[in-house]
């Protein structure tokens, strides 16, 4: 195969894994694999085990025209389009039940979106860890803007010693702050604007967290007031740690706040990083 000759010749392979629907987002992280390996691989797979029984998987939107000819000005090397037959030759209920997960990370995959999204997680470890042993490549590039989904697959990583150096990068905004995702599409004009109080109230909790505030439970509670405001549920705000995704009732050291919150039909998540001292770009090995 065209990827282990690669390999042979020493060249390193970095690899975006997405489900198409392609925004600046998902090219910011292309952009990063081309400059920082020799060839890149990009997946496009809309992955039925991480969507529940009631979720939008029919209607996620597949642009597949639009997004290979955005990766083709990108200069991608490679685009795999695998069927789901591809990916799950033993089924779907058979893949998820090889899934093995230690206890720390059944944990983490429980809290925020998991409690929300039951077996979601499981879905993306089960589609990640085939994709990784697939590509074999030596960089992935995931979004912090997941960062549940990042943290769990960085420790998927080091359980099955997978080798693959994890990039996580810092979430892409739309210019009013919202942070860019494929599910954006589907907002009508009015909740666009009301979706707009999910950054605003993240970005104005991150200065209060910065400027010294210290009780934790007191900004999540004015959080969720404000930002229920606009939005229709919010479904979770939490401060928590991010090795563990804990929350955190006073400050500690680094903290992540994340929210999911829902504005008419759609399902929005979002979250702000906060360190102490180290730059925004996080390289997770
Ligand atoms: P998806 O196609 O939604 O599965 O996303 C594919 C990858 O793009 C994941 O690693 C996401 O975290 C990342 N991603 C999605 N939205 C953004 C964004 N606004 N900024 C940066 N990365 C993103």
């Amino acid at each position: 195969m065209e990827l282990q000759r690669l390999a042979v010749q020493g060249k390193t392979l970095g690899f975006v894994p997405t489900m198409g629907a392609l925004h600046e987002g998902h090219l910011s992280l292309i952009r990063k694999s081309n400059q920082e390996n020799d060839v890149t691989i990009v997946s496009i797979f809309v992955n039925p085990t991480q969507f529940g029984p009631k979720e939008d998987l029919k209607k996620y939107p597949r642009p597949l025209g639009k997004d290979l000819r955005r990766l083709r000005k990108e200069k991608v090397d490679f685009v795999f389009l695998p069927a789901a037959e591809t990916m799950y030759p033993e089924g779907y209920a058979a893949a998820l039940r090889k899934v093995k997960v230690d206890r720390i990370s059944r944990e983490m995959s429980r809290r925020l979106c998991g409690k929300f999204r039951p077996g979601h997680f499981k879905g993306v470890l089960c589609v990640v860890e085939k994709l990784f042993r697939m590509v074999r490549p030596n960089r992935a590039y995931f979004g912090a803007k997941d960062f549940q989904q990042a943290a769990l697959i960085a420790r998927m990583n080091l359980k099955w010693n997978l080798g693959i150096q994890m990039r996580v990068l810092p979430t892409l905004r739309e210019n009013d702050g919202l942070a860019m995702s494929s599910r954006n599409i589907y907002l009508s004009r009015k909740d666009r604007i009301r979706a707009r109080a999910i950054s605003r109230t993240l970005f104005w909790i991150s200065r209060e967290i910065l400027q010294g505030k210290r009780n934790l439970l007191d900004i999540r509670t004015q959080a969720i007031k404000e930002l229920g405001k606009f939005v229709d549920e919010v479904q979770y705000f939490e401060i928590v740690e991010p090795e563990t995704l804990k929350p955190l009732h006073v400050r500690r050291r680094d903290v992540v706040v994340l929210t999911a919150c829902r504005v008419g039909k759609t399902r929005l998540i979002d979250n702000v990083i906060i360190q102490q001292k180290k730059p925004e770009t996080s390289n997770q090995d």
